[in-house]
């Protein structure tokens, strides 16, 4: 009772304690949602510190989210204090980024390098595509992007690919070329796309093992969470930075033979021995669930979790199984639609913490009607002393949030969207960026080519070339052969404004680059981007305009010099670089705003590890969930099924799972089937809302619709809907594109049944708004029956018979 880390272990359960007490060489924690096994984590940090085990900056801890890491910091700092400060808690890429930056002089580039995001790399591969003519070989910018980036995360560059590939095929042929452009003009424009701030981190390592050494010997633990989203370039990350230091690369001791590793044999040695003396491997502990697995499309390999063992002889594991997040009926859900899935060592999560409410099921009329739900249920939660912050609603697909947002404005419910990279997609910040970018960076040619004429400066593309072809003769930057303007052979007025961008971007450097071991003012950035925005013309373009749209630009650039502002008061050492590199790795989940007293707004894919009390999956239907492009890729549904597993799990004690009979996506308007993964729900978890009044007395049009639309629809319908009763059925509705805004608004009185309408090919029908036209052909069966119709005036429709205002002439 006197360790000094007691304290830590509170409240924890045996195997909990396990984990965070063992003292090992690795460690594997495996363990469903919800079990603790961040938590853990992070208790077993604290108690390295505590037990000073380890300094803090012996440890490095990766999460998958800067959110994440942000959230782990802070609670290793409440339990160690002041003692926690130099660890590195991040993501795999600030890790890399960080590491980069120091080393990034030993191969080639300087540390002022630019982060592409997969915008900025599309837009570079989108060029080479062109200049390669790769569109005729079926090679479209983002087909060879996201090949690029799976041959990337494999650890394989064009060289190794090209070896093993079929060069007699002249596609294969134009790829590799694609593939090695893309990768010289990364180098040349001294950038760093996602993919390679992994890649060329364990590249690095591997090439110059003293480096490697020097973070060997300093990071003496590392934990990982999330360890099932690993990609193989992470993995042979962790395996690298685990290794005893001193040890040669290419020793091979076992292990498993690197994908991708080319014509190069290289083998993976396992870190052995025990103890933590000096020349032994980093201790390394990984938490993970494989149910949770859903970056497989990004490359995430379950193996590394799977083969673990096998990959680090003498690992011990350990299994968490007791949940501590959700309800008794919650976890019973998310257990029964887990169990579907093959292929998987069955894990039975329980709690002690009781059943709980049921979960709700919602059936919508349309997605808008489903958005009002769950506006209308919110609002029941708050009354009932909900907070805002501890409600979130999950979507498949980004677009889906619209229909939510607009009813959310309308009913001025205060919403946040997970998901900080829509801001910085914008073009306007794109401009901003691409200036700061070309100050920091003055080789990126791309962020010289993306302003030199933003704001218009009459430089096209003519000069531009110009000034491409003379920067590569004198074997000079782009940014040099702009200060060279007198030598262009430009016309008087180009070679002015060139000189004056030039000027600008000059001045900016000197507030924004202090000479070496000078410190730059915190502000310096927000000065710099202001000055740069004002003296480069672009604010006076954009205040000169007519365009509504620019003063929204305006307000947005505003926000981005807030941003820069607020970065200062953070970080106030921070540097431009520093200031570059937090907005490029900007993730999904992250959020630059403060969430609180807001709901929370995101894709399933975001919400992983996240918890809120209450939670709605929205849009539980086929196509979306699973998606319907998953349908037809191995392992797709299955892949699926466990997002579905990872929203469900993210909610304490209320759980609500709706959709939408109808929906707009794809650009048509589609009937939606529920989707196959609501079966799998044992039916008494479920309850399945009659309607909003059972919330609150809301009255109105919409409950009179809802009740209209059982009257209407009561009993018949698809087999599936039986189940769950009358609410949802029937499932089938088509609506004409366009009409379902309308449709939304003046949800009818009264639901039509054309029942047994008699409709076939050459029939006469009048509709309630598009008017007289003429059947073409029928399809489909019973409540499903499709008229494809040829309006008159309105053009070709698909209508759904049962439903559709139609009347035969
Ligand atoms: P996920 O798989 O979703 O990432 P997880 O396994 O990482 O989940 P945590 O997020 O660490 O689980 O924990 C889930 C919840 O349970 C948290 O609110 C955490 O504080 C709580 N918790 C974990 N262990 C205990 C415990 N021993 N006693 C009480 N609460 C606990
Ligand atoms: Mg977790």
């Amino acid at each position: 009772s006197s360790r000094p880390d007691e304290d830590l272990l509170d409240g924890l359960n045996p195997q909990q304690r396990e984990a965070v007490t063992y003292r090992g060489q690795a460690l594997l924690i495996v363990a469903g949602a919800g079990s603790g096994k961040t938590s853990v984590l992070t208790r077993r940090i604290a108690s390295l510190l505590r037990n000073r085990e380890a300094w803090p900056s012996q440890i490095l801890a990766i999460t998958f989210t800067n959110k994440a890491a942000g959230e782990m910091r802070e609670r290793v700092e409440h339990l160690v204090g002041d003692s926690a400060r130099g660890m590195w808690i991040s993501t795999f890429h600030s890790a890399c980024v960080r590491i980069l930056r120091r080393e990034a002089e030993q191969f080639g580039f300087t540390k002022s390098f630019t982060i592409y995001d997969s915008g900025d790399s599309r837009a570079l591969i989108k060029r080479l595509v062109k200049e390669h003519e790769a569109d005729a070989f079926g090679l479209t910018p983002a087909a060879t992007q996201s090949r690029i980036s799976k041959l990337k995360n494999e650890l394989a560059d064009a060289e190794s690919y090209a070896r093993t590939a079929n060069m007699s095929d002249p596609a294969e042929r134009v790829f590799v070329e694609l593939f090695a452009a893309y990768q010289r003009e990364l180098q040349r424009a001294n950038a760093f796309d996602f993919d390679d701030l992994i890649g060329q981190t364990v590249f690095l390592f591997r090439a110059f093992p003293q480096v490697a050494d020097v973070y060997r010997r300093r990071f003496r633990h590392v934990l990982v969470d999330e360890y099932q989203d690993t990609n193989h370039a992470q993995y042979a990350l962790i395996h690298e930075l685990t290794r005893p230091p001193g040890a040669s690369t290419g020793s091979a001791t076992g292990g498993r033979p690197l994908a991708g590793s080319g014509g190069m044999m290289i083998f993976e040695a396992p870190s052995t021995g025990s103890g933590t003396g000096e020349e032994d491997g980093a201790s390394l502990t990984v938490v993970g669930d494989s149910d949770q697995s859903i970056y497989a499309f990004r490359g995430a390999d379950i193996r590394n979790i799977s083969e673990f063992e096998k990959d680090y002889p003498g690992a011990t594991v350990v299994l968490l199984e007791q949940n501590y997040r959700s309800t008794q009926n919650i976890l019973s859900a998310a257990n029964a639609v887990i169990s579907h899935n093959f292929d998987r060592k069955d894990k039975r999560l329980w709690t002690d913490v009781g059943e709980g409410e049921k979960i709700i099921g919602f059936t919508g009329y349309s997605q808008h009607d489903e958005a009002q739900f769950v506006a209308d249920e919110i609002e029941a939660l708050r009354r009932a002393g909900v907070d805002y912050s501890q409600i979130a609603v999950f979507y498949r697909t980004n677009s889906q949030s619209r229909a939510l947002e607009e009813i959310f404005i309308r009913s001025a419910l205060p919403y946040k969207i997970m998901g900080g990279t829509k801001f910085y997609e914008r073009a306007e910040i794109k401009d901003a960026l691409a200036y700061l970018v070309a100050v920091a960076n003055p080789a990126d040619e791309m962020a010289m080519r993306r302003i030199i004429n933003r704001p218009r400066r009459g430089i096209g593309d003519v000069t531009i070339e110009t000034i491409a072809r003379y920067a590569v003769d004198q074997q000079i930057t782009f940014r040099d052969a702009l200060a060279n303007s007198s030598a262009l052979g430009v016309g008087p007025k180009i070679q002015a404004a060139i000189a004056h961008l030039d000027a600008v971007l000059a001045e900016a450097s000197e507030i924004m680059l202090p000479a070496s071991g000078e410190l730059a003012p915190p502000t310096a950035v927000a000065d710099g981007l202001q000055l740069l925005l004002n003296k480069s013309g672009y604010y006076d373009a954009l205040r000169a305009s007519k365009d509504a749209q620019d003063e929204a630009r305006i307000e947005n650039l505003d926000e981005m010099v807030a941003v820069a502002r607020e970065f200062a008061r953070n970080n106030p050492e921070g540097t431009l670089l520093d200031f570059l590199t937090e907005v490029a790795l900007v993730s999904d989940a992250d959020d630059l705003e403060d969430a609180s007293g807001s709901v929370s707004l995101m894709t399933l894919h975001t919400a992983k590890g996240l918890e809120y009390d209450a939670v709605f999956v929205t849009g539980v239907e086929e196509d979306l969930i699973p998606h319907r492009i998953s349908a037809g890729e191995p392992g797709g549904p299955q892949e699926e099924r466990r997002l579905f597993y990872v929203g469900i799990t993210r909610a304490r004690k209320r759980l609500y799972l709706s959709l939408a009979m109808t929906r707009a996506q794809f650009g048509e308007v589609t009937v939606a089937m529920p989707s196959r993964f609501l079966q799998e729900i044992p039916l008494e978890l479920l309850h399945w809302r009659q309607s909003p009044g059972d919330v609150n007395s809301r009255g109105g049009t919409q409950s009179r619709a809802l009740n209209a639309r059982r009257g209407g629809f009561g009993g018949s319908g698809s087999g599936s809907g039986k189940r769950y009763g009358d609410d949802l059925v029937p499932l089938a509705r088509r609506e004409p594109t366009g009409n379902l805004e309308r449709f939304a608004n003046k949800i009818p009185s009264k639901v039509r049944d054309n029942g047994d309408m008699e409709l076939a090919p050459g029939d006469r029908i009048r509709h309630e708004d598009f008017g007289d036209g003429r059947v073409d052909a029928v399809t489909g069966e019973g409540a499903k029956r499709v008229a494809h119709v040829r309006f008159d005036t309105a053009g070709p429709k698909k209508l759904l018979i049962k439903i559709a205002p139609i009347s035969k002439l």
